[in-house]
């Protein structure tokens, strides 16, 4: 395992994601809302910046990109069919495309419903998904563009990926997305610990992020849902959640 990430958060709730490729000591980072607050992470290990992995055109996934760019040299990787409201892309992907990140490789997974180009970023190598505001821990992104049915079948492209696949996702919403899942399931006992156990992280300040494919199966109501129905009916329930 080569590639290590390493959450940076943004804004209020935002997470940027830091990735390094041991061999080559490529550096990568994932929706840079911000610049500052990557640049502070940068300078203190001593490092650059080769590579901007964009998930979707929203301000708090790009806001930082072209400042980024210019400081570093980095180039932009986004969905090339969104390349109209995107910073300009140096690497404009598309479905099943492989992203070079030193020895590694970045699979890009389109996933519309967030928005319609929304893409995810899968490393086998590190066995990480960078899921944007896609899917979150125990929840899912808002329906800004894209149809429940849509996002169904997003969230069934994840279904491949093995259990031990950590998910880097855009927002930390756990603890609200918690609450909302225990609503659905309330008998549920994996999802009952997961509960407690993010409610002792955020007591603490912590992270609920990255979280592991195999607890999200256990305990996320949407990925749990069975049909793009019931998917979108909780969709639907949770927005007056
Ligand atoms: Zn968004
Ligand atoms: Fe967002």
């Amino acid at each position: 395992m080569t590639v290590t990430v390493q959450a940076i958060p943004m804004l209020a709730d935002n997470y940027s994601w830091l990735l390094r490729e041991s061999t080559s000591g490529k550096v990568g980072i994932v929706d840079p809302a911000e610049a500052a607050p990557a640049i502070a992470v940068l300078e203190a290990a001593g490092l650059g910046l080769d590579v901007i992995f964009l998930t979707h055109h929203h301000p708090d996934h790009v806001g930082g990109a072209e400042e980024l760019r210019a400081r570093y040299g980095a180039r932009i990787v986004g969905n090339r069919a969104d390349a109209h409201r995107l910073p300009r892309l140096d690497v404009p992907v598309h479905e099943g495309a492989l992203v070079e990140f030193g020895v590694a490789n970045a699979r890009v997974i389109e996933v519309p419903g967030h928005t319609l180009g929304h893409i995810a970023y899968y490393f086998a190598d590190g066995e990480l998904l960078f899921p944007g505001d896609t899917m979150f821990s125990m929840g899912c992104g808002r329906l800004f563009e894209g149809t429940a049915a849509q996002m169904f079948s997003s969230f069934a492209k994840f279904a491949e990926l093995p259990d031990e696949t950590l998910l880097c996702c855009g927002h930390e919403y756990t603890a609200a997305n918690a609450k909302f899942a225990l609503s659905i399931e309330p008998d549920n006992t994996a999802l009952q610990t997961r509960f407690d156990e993010v409610a002792t992280l955020r007591a603490d300040g912590l992270a609920t992020l990255p979280v592991s494919l195999g607890t999200e199966r256990a305990t996320n109501p949407f990925i749990r849902a069975a049909t793009a129905e019931e998917f979108g009916e909780r969709r639907k329930a949770k927005d007056t959640f």
